[in-house]
């Protein structure tokens, strides 16, 4: 039987792989990201892996060989991300780090920031600089009232305090030491939806502001779009604008982010060492699929010898989410506007 919001969303928002003009296929697989598991310090209100420091699900021994293997044997792998939960918190964090950065790959974390105060993580700065670990850092605002509203009560002084350390050690400064941070926009709490700010011109203002009142610099400002899933969708849903906001990132789609979606090169890995097109099919559990329709895992993919198993994309209503406007991805927004 079909549950009511299911009828509702069928009827009113249509299916993102008919927006498509020809089958949704990867290109060559060239980013490894991994989310080595649910737990961190922090649980966010707008979270899509639903972390929290309750959370105990993380990466096995096993996976992380398994990983580590090809981490060794594919060098079209030209990055590693590793996501998580707090990626640091997590078993196989620095075995992974270390053997990407020893085959020569580009390592990404995705850093909360405030995880180096906590007991047995104030190593991580000088580990990162140490390995040239591409930092990217969550400040959804520049303003200390809306990230302590979103991340909890501190968070922004923490963030503060941890990019001033970055800088330090010669973060957004030295040429291997790239610092960047990630914007999300306030989730709604009305039907008035809006997209991410313009990208270039928040930069501008993100750098001027941090710059004068904290002597902080950086690199890149990504803006990532909330994709309605995880605890924004739970949000939304209690709000009842969860059909509204997919119509509203519907209504934006735009065709010519299609060609530049995160999800064309990169393989995202579960705990489990379960394989998905990215980290939000991770969440929302849609493995990606073989030819044959099976599921893939890594160690799938090391007895195959090959990357390039998955015949179609798996995509779902959310997709609207990285196509609207400008496009999002992890690395930010995919056109200028
Ligand atoms: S958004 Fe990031 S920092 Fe916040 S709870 Fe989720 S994983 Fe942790
Ligand atoms: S959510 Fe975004 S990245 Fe993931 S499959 Fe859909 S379009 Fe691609």
């Amino acid at each position: 039987m079909q549950t009511q919001s299911k009828v509702t969303l069928d009827s009113t928002v249509i299916p993102f792989k008919n927006k498509l003009n020809s089958p949704f296929k990867k290109k060559g697989i060239t980013v490894l990201q991994i989310n080595l598991g649910k737990r961190c310090n922090l649980a966010c209100t707008h979270c899509h892996v639903e972390a929290g420091p309750k959370r105990t699900e993380e990466l096995s021994p096993e996976i992380c060989e398994q990983l580590i293997s090809l981490i060794h044997r594919f060098p079209e792998i030209k990055i590693v991300d590793l996501t998580g939960g707090a990626p640091e918190m997590n078993y196989g964090f620095k075995p992974l780090v270390e053997a990407a950065r020893a085959t020569g790959k580009q390592v990404i974390v995705r850093s909360n920031l405030t995880i180096y105060f906590e007991d047995g993580f104030s190593d991580l700065p000088e580990y990162f600089a140490k390995h040239q670990v591409r930092v990217v850092a969550s400040l959804p605002c520049y303003l200390a009232d809306n990230v302590d509203k979103m991340r909890g009560a501190g968070v922004f002084d923490s963030s503060v305090k941890a990019l001033q350390w970055l800088n330090q050690l010669g973060y957004g400064k030295e040429p291997n030491l790239t610092l960047d941070l990630v914007f999300n926009p306030q989730l709604p709490t009305g039907e008035k939806f809006s997209l991410a700010p313009e990208q270039t011109s928040l930069e501008r203002d993100y750098k001027m502001f941090l710059q004068e009142h904290f002597n902080i610099v950086f690199n890149n400002l990504f803006t990532i779009t909330n994709l309605p899933v995880g605890r924004t969708k739970m949000h939304l849903e209690r709000r009842k604008l969860y059909t509204s906001y997919l119509q509203f990132l519907e209504s934006h789609f735009n065709p010519s982010t299609v060609e530049y979606l995160m999800c064309r090169d990169e393989l995202s890995i579960d705990y489990l060492g379960n394989v998905y097109d990215c980290d939000f099919n991770q969440m929302m559990n849609l493995p990606a699929k073989n030819r044959n329709g099976e599921t893939l895992t890594v160690s799938k993919l090391l007895e195959a010898g090959s990357l390039d198993l998955i015949n179609e994309i798996q995509t779902a209503a959310y997709c609207y989410g990285c196509t609207a406007g400008c496009g999002s991805s992890c690395g930010g927004a995919l056109l200028e506007s």
